[in-house]
């Protein structure tokens, strides 16, 4: 479909609902909820093209989850949004579990997110020279991002020499956005700046080792955007009379689990952080794509006599509360409940979702040793057709 030149009156509800009749006649079926939502269509710009409508899915909630973070101290009520029948239940059990053990410690550990352009130089040697330059230049490459950006500032790089190509993995803090626009157009003003004063051959904006939106060796062992991290102690109690379970039962599941994972070959060690993460970040207005390396974890257990010793480090989780979706009229009031919108909440928000995940992990981990991993499904998660 041709975008149209001026983009004045694109996001016009006219304009949509004109494009949705479009539509419903091209493919010869009825639209009746995609463009009848009450959400006007301007504010949807800088997301979106094209509109015809908004994708309405269900939000549900858990809680209270007993969070004590260095941004978050108390009870708090999560707002979920996915079609998973079970996820939700799942989660809030595991946040009940959670709170009745006295709640769940967090705090981000790293922020820090990259982009990775690529020059290209003569040969090694060359190559080689030009690492030693940027290490000379890097105060003016910070003053660059300076003017480039208000809230981003570029507060380290490393160099990849590969034959006569330099990798150059800048890092960025970005305040409280998740940062890719800002820093995208900060590192295109840093290979111009560098383009203008060193003989490069040429160079590219990306070389695909930032990694962005892709799970990688490099964002779990070095970071990418939020690292935080998670603990919590389960109660006797709690795992007997709420999780019908033992602390040695789950212990003895997740050793099991991350052998079967490392046969499987899968990254990280974790029972199913996707689903969270997905539920929460659409939900909050966050960019679904980045899911892909948010979901990367690891799970660690200790069975502490008859308690449960349970930790979640998460090295990549890639959000913001500030810009992107976030202030999107549904996500920003998802954001707000739980105390996470705007300005200075960016790292409340990581240690929301390390908790959230948390929860998760612990529900499932119990369901499927107790052995209700399968009732609670049919219970809650099946939509056979009528
Ligand atoms: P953005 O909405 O593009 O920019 C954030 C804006 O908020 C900036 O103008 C920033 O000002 C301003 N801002 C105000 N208060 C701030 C605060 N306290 N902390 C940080 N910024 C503050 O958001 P973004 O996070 O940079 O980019 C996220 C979007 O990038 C998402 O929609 C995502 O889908 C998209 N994305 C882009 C790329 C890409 O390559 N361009 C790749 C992946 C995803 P200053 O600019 O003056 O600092």
């Amino acid at each position: 479909m041709k975008l149209p030149k001026n983009r004045e009156n694109d996001y016009s509800r006219k304009i949509m609902k004109a494009r949705a009749e479009f539509l419903a006649k091209e493919s010869n079926q009825k639209i009746e909820y995609l463009h009848n939502s009450i959400i006007d269509p301007e504010l949807t710009k800088g997301n979106i093209e094209n509109i015809i409508g908004f994708a309405q899915l269900p939000v549900g909630v858990i809680g209270p989850l007993t969070i004590n973070g260095e941004h978050t101290n108390g009870d708090l009520y999560i707002p979920l949004s996915t079609s998973e029948g079970a996820l939700v239940a799942s989660y809030n059990r595991g946040a009940r579990a959670i709170s009745m053990s006295g709640g769940v410690n967090v705090l981000v550990a790293r922020d820090k997110i990259q982009r990775a352009p690529y020059f290209i130089l003569e040969n090694v040697f060359k190559a080689k020279d030009f690492t030693d330059w940027l290490e000379t230049s890097f105060d003016q490459l910070k003053e660059v991002t300076r003017k480039s950006t208000n809230h981003g500032e570029l507060t380290g790089y490393s160099t990849y020499i590969h034959g006569r190509i330099v990798y150059v993995r800048l890092e960025f803090t970005t305040g409280d956005a998740m940062g890719m626009n800002m820093i995208t157009k900060a590192s295109q003003d840093i290979c111009r700046y560098i383009k203008k004063h060193y003989p490069i051959q040429s160079y590219a904006i990306e070389s695909n080792m930032a990694t962005d939106k892709k799970p990688s060796h490099i964002n779990a062992i070095l970071g990418r955007g939020k690292t935080v991290t998670a603990e919590v102690l389960l109660k006797e109690r709690v795992i007997s009379r709420f999780l019908k379970t033992t602390a040695r039962d789950i212990d003895n599941a997740y050793r099991r689990q991350v052998a079967g994972g490392q046969i499987a070959g899968i990254m990280g060690s974790n029972g199913h952080l996707a689903n969270g993460i997905a539920a929460l970040f659409m939900a909050c207005g966050q960019d679904l794509a980045n899911v892909s390396e948010s979901c990367v974890g690891y799970i660690y257990t200790e069975a502490i006599e008859k308690d449960l010793y349970v930790s979640l480090h998460l090295p990549s989780l890639v959000a913001g509360t500030v810009g992107g979706g976030t202030s999107l009229p549904t996500q920003k009031e998802c954001l707000r409940l739980i105390g996470c919108h705007g300005a200075g909440k960016a790292r409340r928000f990581a240690e929301v979702a390390a908790a959230t995940l948390m929860a998760g992990e612990l529900s499932l981990a119990a369901s499927i040793v107790a052995g209700d991993f399968v009732t609670a499904h049919e219970k809650f998660g099946r939509n056979r057709p009528k």
